[in-house]
């Protein structure tokens, strides 16, 4: 639009043209304000009934909340305006008038329902907290690209659309490519490995995963968007350094660059990257000290996976990002390498004390280990072979992992449901919008 002025650049003495949503209008009786919201802010246009034009004051009063108007006029200082300044109008368009009725108030005095709100995302996302958590969803996404560059790793995408799921399984959604069963890919991890064995050697990517998951909970996505990294002549320390460094710099960013956004939602005060080094601990020592905080019904034992209670008692012992390494190799997918004995893994996760945030690992680039994994976890090696005989051609060991975007963000602003960092997310209940 020509000529248009965000309304915080708005200054007292210029004349401008403001464009956006009526967020509320004011009617004191003889004098009312129309308060106009735009991406940047707010600001304040003084309507005095008997001293302005009647058509004026009848265009700018009579807008429905929501609609949306332009405003032409002068900018003066108003200590009493909520920034400040406030417009008295020469002109008012109503652009395009929203219904009276709306199925929720962008204003956010009124709490909707999440499923209202993901219903009419459009509207939801005109309050400030839902517009702040995808301004720093983006900029989370600017810094962890800047990081990977500085760790000379080059972007890639790879196919979502596959022949056969990373680990198989019952995850997968199925879809019908040109009469031949295909799937929707769970994890860039195969294809990942490829490149990192071509002369890209590092390399990261950043896409959707589609995962089939079971139940609805707070923290799954069956479309998720997953941050990974794979790295040649890598060990699985050199992966955890990159995991940190990566994650580090998407706070530092957001506590640099988002103080308006983290305001906005209410974290300027408490918001901290995390601390570094993140704690590294064996999965001997996280069960250990999960049985140790006597939270759980009953104790664990080696080699059970860690349950979600188990992890919750463990963070809040921990208090912040930590590592939880050597695994057991039997939980750990066949295409992480194992540790000399055989009996643990190089595998890790790297843990919010809320949940899980990563996995990853040294991988297997021995062609012959890689085969006896295939096997002992039930899958064909036969159906994977464009992925087996590239080991044949001079595979260097390497290692990597994958991040969850949302609970990136959501772990980051404390948000109690992860579908508020998705914009449209899918789940069981939900394919549209
Ligand atoms: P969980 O046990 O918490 O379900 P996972 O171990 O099955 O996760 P991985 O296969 O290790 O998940 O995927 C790597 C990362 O991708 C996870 O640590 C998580 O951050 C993210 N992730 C995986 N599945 C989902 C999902 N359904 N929704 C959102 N994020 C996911
Ligand atoms: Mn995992």
């Amino acid at each position: 639009m020509e000529n248009r002025t965000y309304t915080a650049d708005a200054e007292p003495g210029d004349e401008v043209t403001v464009a956006g949503w009526v967020h509320e209008i004011r009617d004191l009786g003889g004098i009312a304000f129309l308060i106009l919201r735009d991406t940047s802010g707010r600001i304040q246009v003084k309507f005095e009934k008997d001293e302005m034009d009647e058509e004026l004051v009848e265009t700018g009063l009579g807008a429905s909340r929501e609609s949306v108007v332009s405003v032409t006029g002068s900018v003066e200082e108003e200590p009493r305006a909520p920034t400040g300044v406030e417009v008295t109008p020469e002109s008012v368009e109503v652009i395009s008038e929203a219904d009276t009725e709306l199925p929720l108030d962008p204003s956010g005095k009124v709490d909707a329902e999440l499923s209202t709100r993901l219903d009419n995302r459009t509207l939801d996302l005109r309050r400030e907290e839902g517009q702040a958590i995808f301004e720093i969803r983006a900029e989370v996404m600017r810094a962890v690209r800047e990081a990977f560059r500085e760790a000379d790793a080059t972007e890639i995408n790879t196919p979502k659309i596959v022949a056969t799921g990373t680990e198989g399984g019952t995850e997968l959604f199925p879809i019908t490519y040109f009469g031949q069963e295909a799937f929707m890919n769970q994890s860039p991890q195969l294809f990942k490995q490829l490149v990192a064995g071509s002369n890209l050697e590092r390399v990261f990517e950043i896409g959707p995963i589609f995962r089939a998951e079971e139940h609805n909970t707070p923290r799954h996505l069956n479309e998720a968007t997953s941050i990974d990294f794979e790295g040649a002549f890598c060990d699985h320390t050199d992966a955890m350094d990159v995991c940190e460094s990566v994650v580090v710099a998407a706070y530092e960013a957001v506590a640099k660059n988002c103080q308006r956004q983290l305001e906005a939602l209410d974290l300027e005060a408490e918001f901290e990257p995390p601390e570094t080094p993140f704690p590294r601990l064996s999965y001997e020592e996280a069960i250990e000290r999960i049985n140790a905080t006597g939270e759980l019904d009953e104790q664990l034992v080696w080699g059970d996976d860690l349950p979600t209670e188990g992890e919750k008692a463990l963070g809040d012992d921990v208090g912040g990002h930590y590592f939880i390494t050597d695994w057991p190799a039997e939980i750990k997918p066949f295409y992480i390498m194992d540790h000399d004995d055989g009996e643990l893994s190089t595998g890790f996760d790297m843990m919010h004390p809320r949940m899980e945030l990563v996995s990853g690992g040294q991988r297997e680039h021995r062609r012959d280990h890689l085969i006896e994994g295939f096997e002992q976890q039930g899958l064909d090696p036969e159906a994977f072979e464009y992925y087996t005989k590239m080991f044949d051609y001079g595979m260097p060991p390497h290692a990597g992992w994958g991040l969850g975007a949302e609970r990136l963000i959501m772990t980051m602003l404390d948000l109690s449901n992860i579908r508020e960092a998705v914009l449209f997310p899918r789940d069981r209940q939900r394919l549209s919008p």
